[in-house]
């Protein structure tokens, strides 16, 4: 059983560490877990240091290497994984007060802008839209930028601009020796191309500088269309034919109408970063599927996330799984909803959903495999998720199952020639293989260099 923290290690940490951070930083002690997205394995610190300067997270890692404190850096606190081994002895890294976004205008053609590590995906197209330019993030608000990019960084544009590690320029890095290293192709290109898709494992990213794209118009057609049941075959199949165009991405959700009565329903919901009519065209064969609702409008960019808010609320247990796919197969689509309709007819767990995620890889594969550690470009084209979400413990059992029922019909017609998750999505029990591809030797071989004794080893642990 875990310990809690006794007084004399409060006291011992708050005199170590307290002077040697900066004015606004803050120690805390915790009997209780903080609020993440998920409570389920959640990492549970007994210490929370709040930092507030990039010198504050290297004097952070120092002290714990020195004390043989096992710590976690945490940013938007939405990572789900269950590799997670956090308890009442050990720190976490609080980066949010690193929330600094600015715009780098020194060249007008491709400005860049520089962000915090602790800078939440809003914080991120609030300073790109007020300075009339796009930047490659994730859906959703409320997660922490850098934590959704150093896995890949899968999001709305990535048609137009790629992948999120496709479009950094520069980080700034705490090593495993707590030391301030700039990380770029020309200094430390292994560590480079190792923090672009495995990146909680080398260190934690203080800043980071990304590519902006002006643009005129940011605005973007979005919203959802809700389909009866008996569509779902034709759903599946027009969506796997779709060509998905650089300014597209479309949702599949199997989601519930939500309280009172958890009633099961097919949304279908579109993204085109492009004129209403060039998107209806694009998506005439979804369109022409007759859905009962259709609440498709256009949304300045600031907006183009709001659909995803309700599922950033924290807390409240989410034992998530994900799986790849090449390809949407109709049947298993019919039997996952036969799954899911069964599943949420107990009402306490009524807010899971399950869904796909489809968007256009056409920019993201003109970089190559090699290009980074993100290992899926060429073969992932969907990406899928069973999202739990219920509050009492003893329904854990009956959501891993299902999560995991859910996952093995994904798997089982997937296309792919071995079944591969994208690591953000993934639950935490997959072999190495199945988020780091073809890449694992070669990470372990970065690892042992530059994390030899495993200082990094919360996030699908290398070693
Ligand atoms: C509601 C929701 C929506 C999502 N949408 C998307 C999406 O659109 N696209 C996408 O790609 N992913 C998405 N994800 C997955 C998300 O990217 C991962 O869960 C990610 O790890 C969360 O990052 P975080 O900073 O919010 O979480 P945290 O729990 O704070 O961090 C997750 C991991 O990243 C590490 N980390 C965080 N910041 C840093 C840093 N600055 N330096 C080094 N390591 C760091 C942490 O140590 C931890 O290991 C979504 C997740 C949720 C829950």
């Amino acid at each position: 059983m875990e310990t809690s923290l006794d007084s004399t290690q409060s006291v011992a940490i708050d005199s170590g560490l307290g002077p040697l951070l900066s004015k606004n930083a803050s120690i805390v002690h915790l009997s209780s877990a903080a609020p993440r997205w998920s409570d389920f394995a959640a990492p549970a610190p007994g210490t929370v240091v709040n930092v507030f300067t990039e010198k504050d997270v290297a004097e952070t890692v120092k002290y714990c290497i020195a004390n043989n404190i096992t710590f976690l850096a945490q940013s938007g606190a939405h990572g789900w994984a269950t590799t997670f081994r956090i308890g009442q002895q050990d720190v976490t890294i609080n980066l949010r007060g690193l929330n600094t976004v600015t715009f780098d205008q020194c060249n007008e053609a491709s400005p860049t802008i520089t962000l915090g590590g602790g800078s939440i995906i809003s914080e991120v197209i609030a300073v790109a839209d007020a300075n009339g330019a796009h930047v490659p993030t994730g859906n959703c608000n409320c997660v922490g930028a850098l934590g959704a990019i150093l896995g890949g960084g899968v999001g709305h544009l990535m048609g137009l601009y790629g992948l999120g590690v496709d479009n950094l320029v520069t980080l700034n890095l705490v090593n495993a020796e707590g030391e301030l290293l700039t990380i770029n192709p020309a200094q430390h290109p292994d560590l480079w191309w190792a923090l672009r898709g495995a990146g909680p494992n080398f260190g934690i990213v203080t800043s980071a500088t990304i590519k902006a794209y002006p643009r005129a118009d940011r605005s973007v057609w979005t919203g959802s269309l809700i389909f009866t049941p008996d569509k779902i075959e034709q759903i599946v199949s027009t969506i796997n034919d779709l060509p998905l165009l650089a300014p597209m991405s479309i949702f599949l959700y199997f989601a519930t109408s939500g309280a009172p009565n958890y009633t099961p329903t097919v949304v279908v919901a579109p993204f085109y970063a492009g004129p209403t009519s060039d998107a209806e065209t694009a998506f005439a064969s979804i369109l022409a599927l007759g859905p009962v609702v259709n609440a498709m409008q256009r949304y300045p960019y600031t907006q183009a996330n709001f659909a995803n808010d309700p599922l950033c609320g924290k807390g409240g247990r989410k034992p998530s799984y994900g799986s790849g796919l090449s390809q949407m197969d109709p049947a298993t689509w019919r039997s996952i909803w036969n799954e899911y309709v069964s599943y949420v007819a107990n009402p306490a767990v009524g807010n899971s959903s399950v869904f796909a995620e489809c968007y256009s890889f056409e920019t993201a594969k003109q970089f190559p495999d090699s290009s980074s550690s993100y290992p899926f470009r060429s073969t992932i084209k969907y990406t899928t998720l069973v999202n739990n979400w219920y509050t009492d413990a003893s329904l854990d059992p009956v959501a891993e199952a299902f999560g995991i029922k859910i996952r093995e019909l994904w798997r089982s017609t997937d296309g792919l020639k071995e079944n591969s998750t994208y690591i953000n999505f993934a639950f935490g029990d997959e072999p190495l293989e199945t988020v780091y591809g073809d890449n694992v030797g070669k990470l372990q071989d970065l690892k042992r260099k530059y994390d030899p004794r495993g200082r990094f080893n919360q996030w699908f642990p290398l070693t």
